[in-house]
């Protein structure tokens, strides 16, 4: 995955001002920076969910800056994981897994729930694949939502900030599933403030600010050494 030059403005304001970034297949790289910084919307731009102004979104082949884009392929190919998990709630968690199998890939029902209940089994909850969301605790509720993105077999997965909403106890569970998947290959692009996870995970860690890339290296000398100033003091702030 690449990015290059990559601007996005709301009205006046430039957000995000000239990002260049690479990801290799099967890399992990953490995103940090304080708030405003920019993260939310460059994964937003990756996913399409925002227009960039200019630049230039290479996933896999798949141009998600180039104004014809078809949605549908690209968000098949980028799944992504919000801080707030989004389920709806009035399906379960494997007719939320099922749903956009159906509706975008055009699955059978039997074809999708069969994926469904893979991916739930991956994430630890097969046997909860009945239960609907407000029956889940919200550290279940993020794990239902990444087997739902891993459902549409996705070449990239993006997340942002997935633990920040949930109750400390239920951290860690949703961590060891991004841990695993890190393990079997997948891409991933994680906005997280958790460095022990960054430090242990991350194959780059990336720091942002003010709508551009300070610094980005190995996790080992990005968190441990790191050579700005604005890096030094906001990971003062979350260490
Ligand atoms: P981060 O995720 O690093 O906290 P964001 O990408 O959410 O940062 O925001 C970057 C900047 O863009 C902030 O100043 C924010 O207020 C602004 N911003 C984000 N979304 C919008 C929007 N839809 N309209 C206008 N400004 C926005
Ligand atoms: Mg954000």
């Amino acid at each position: 995955m690449t990015i290059s030059d990559l601007h996005k403005s709301y009205g006046d304001v430039e957000v995000l001002k000239g990002i260049s970034l690479t990801v290799a297949p099967g890399e992990v790289v953490c995103l940090v920076g304080p708030s405003g910084s920019g993260k939310s919307t460059l994964l937003r731009c990756i996913n399409v969910l925002e227009t960039a102004n200019s630049g230039l979104i290479d996933v896999g082949g798949f141009i998600a800056t180039d104004p014809d884009i078809d949605l549908d392929v690209m968000r098949r190919h980028v799944g992504m994981v919000f801080q707030a998990f989004n389920l709806f709630p009035h399906m379960t968690a494997i007719e939320n897994c099922s749903i956009a199998q159906r509706k975008v890939l055009g699955r059978s029902q039997s074809a999708a729930d069969e994926v469904s209940r893979a991916s739930l089994e991956k994430v630890g909850l097969g046997h909860l694949a009945d239960r609907y969301p407000d029956q889940l605790s919200g550290g279940q509720q993020q794990r239902v939502a990444i087997a739902r993105a891993l459902s549409m077999e996705p070449s990239l997965m993006l997340f942002d900030e997935p633990t920040s909403a949930l109750d400390p106890e239920t951290v860690g569970d949703v961590l060891d599933v991004m841990r695993n998947l890190a393990d079997e290959g997948m891409t991933m692009i994680v906005v997280t403030h958790e460095m022990h996870f960054a430090r242990e995970v991350a194959d780059k860690v990336v720091f942002m600010d003010g709508g551009v890339v300070v610094e980005e290296g190995p996790a080992a000398e990005v968190i441990g050494n790191p050579q700005h100033e604005r890096t030094k003091s906001f990971l003062a702030r979350v260490l």
